[in-house]
């Protein structure tokens, strides 16, 4: 079994803590790697390499910086399956899908290799006789990011492709229970030419993360996980003046209106919930059916291929999804399923006697899917994260609306139907940040920005895209008048314009 690292200031460096974390082979359920988990002291020390790196960097010319990124996105384009096995090797999910998120994250490099594009500012001429504005963004220092385990790769380059373009210095602290893929992103992105210390790879738990919230030298936090932490981590950070945008939990609604073609909104259910066995923050988890006839016809359509859904380890080309990540979040989803049963909900297809032949140690669980749910059962309000779909039935569209809108999530949505009255009024009103209009999985490009509303985001600024340069980059403005634009005499009045 292998012992993991950091990766702090360009090397590796063992864990000196005397605290280790498991990481498991999911769909052989064996042990395959021990994290150290850093702690305050060792945290420290990365902070103080990404202050320590900072100055040099900031100056370097964005094109320059840039070109570490082109480097970067070429050997990442060619270790992508290397890179893929790596997620599918902590995670879980299969090897088509792992790759997938590899090639998201991978568009955030591309993205930010327009770099010196997005950091060109702006100029007035004359704002005043003679005087001239102009405002810039300037890199704001050390940054933090602290990642979940879904995304191994992916979310981790939501963030810092962007930070170490604008001139940032980053720490990543990533899910202990997934460490593997970042300690090679880390390496690659030495191997690209990124002086020691502007990316940092910390393991770790919560002595690690909260060194992070609270050290002086970290000007900015991003958080991606569940929504307790994700309040934890602003409130403390804000607290400590840093800025932070933090993204929690999900629970997204697709609508299915009777208008809609029935087949491909059910093929559209099969892949946004039980993809990567629903372990997504965009996965749908809440079918809703507008009126009875939709709600049987999506039944019959779904029952079937959810009872016959191919799941297998990443391993096997035919895998349609994978294995839980921990036996613990497998043990977790499978009690949301007991409790369905016990809050009266109607289990149609029930995985939780699966058996997967060769791998009866893997913490596989089956599709599960539930009709005639209510908003008031917990396997309705809360958050699963799992291969259960839930469907509530609904007479009609407002009270769909309603329904989306009411819970206490707002990460993403999705409506199917041909009218484009519904589908405009739908997007137009519904309180969710990502809406897709037949699009089950509306997860934005790299140029547009990733957030939800409500309980899904605390802090104001969604990830990557041209918010993501906003959130690391602070904006200057600089205005400027030469001596032979000065007249004489001491002005005591507001400047204004006459
Ligand atoms: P998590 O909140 O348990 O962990 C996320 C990170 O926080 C990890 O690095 C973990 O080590 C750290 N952490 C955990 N508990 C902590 C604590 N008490 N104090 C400080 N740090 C702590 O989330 P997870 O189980 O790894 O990931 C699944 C969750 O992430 C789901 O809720 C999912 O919806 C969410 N998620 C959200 C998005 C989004 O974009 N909104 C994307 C992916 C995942």
């Amino acid at each position: 079994m292998k012992t993991l690292h950091h990766y702090i200031n360009g090397r590796k460096v063992a864990g000196t803590s005397g605290r280790f974390g498991d990481v498991f082979n999911p769909a052989t359920g064996e042990l395959s790697a021990r994290v150290p988990l850093a702690s305050a002291a060792e945290t420290a020390t990365a902070v103080e390499a990404a202050a320590a790196a900072f100055p040099a960097w900031r100056d370097t010319p964005p094109l320059q910086r840039a070109r570490v990124m082109f480097r970067f996105k070429e050997l990442l384009e060619h270790r992508l399956d290397e890179l893929a096995e790596l997620v599918a090797a902590e995670h879980g999910k299969v090897l088509s899908d792992a790759r997938g998120s590899v090639i998201r994250g991978l568009e955030v490099v591309e993205f930010a290799c327009g770099v010196p594009h997005l950091l060109k500012g702006s100029f007035t001429e004359n704002v005043g006789r003679e005087v001239d504005s102009h405002s810039l963004r300037q890199p704001i220092g050390v940054c933090a990011g602290i990642t979940p385990f879904n995304f191994p790769a992916m979310v981790p380059m939501w963030m810092f492709p962007l930070a170490i373009a604008c001139g940032d210095s980053f720490i990543l602290k990533v899910s202990e229970k997934v460490p593997s893929t970042a300690l090679r992103l880390a390496e690659l992105l030495s191997e690209a030419g990124l002086p020691d210390g502007i990316f940092n790879v910390v393991n770790g738990d919560r002595e690690a993360v909260d060194t992070l919230l609270t050290h002086p030298l970290v000007a900015a936090v991003s958080f991606v996980g569940s929504t307790p932490v994700a309040e934890h981590i602003h409130r403390t950070a804000s607290e400590h003046g840093k800025r932070v945008q933090a993204l929690g939990g999900a629970k997204n609604h697709m609508v299915v209106m009777p208008d809609a073609d029935l087949e491909q909104a059910a093929d559209a259910l099969m892949g946004a919930a039980y993809g990567s066995a629903g372990e997504r923050c965009m996965a749908i988890s809440v079918a809703v059916a507008v009126g009875d006839q939709v709600a049987d016809e999506l039944i019959r359509r779904l029952q079937p291929r959810v009872a016959n859904l191919r799941v297998g380890p990443a391993s096997d080309p035919a895998a349609e999804m994978g294995p839980l990540v921990t036996r613990e979040h497998l043990q977790k989803v499978s009690s949301y399923v007991d409790l369905g049963v016990a809050e009266g909900a109607q289990l149609v297809v029930d995985g939780r006697a699966l058996r997967v032949d060769g791998y009866e140690q893997g913490f596989f669980l089956g599709g599960c899917l539930f009709d005639r749910v209510t908003s008031e059962m917990r396997i309705y309000r809360e958050e699963i994260f799992g291969p259960v779909l839930v469907l509530v039935r609904t007479p009609d569209f407002e009270s769909a609306l309603k329904l989306v809108n009411d819970h206490e999530y707002g990460n993403g949505t999705a409506i199917f139907t041909r009218d484009g009255d519904t589908a405009r009024s739908f997007a137009s009103r519904v309180q969710v940040g990502m809406v897709g209009i037949n699009v089950p999985i509306p997860v934005p490009m790299a140029y547009h920005s990733f957030g939800g509303w409500k309980r899904s985001l605390f802090g104001d600024i969604h990830m990557h895209g041209t918010e993501g340069v906003n959130f690391f980059t602070r904006l200057k403005t600089i205005t400027t008048r030469w001596p032979t634009g000065i007249r004489a005499g001491a002005d005591f009045h507001m400047p204004v314009m006459k």
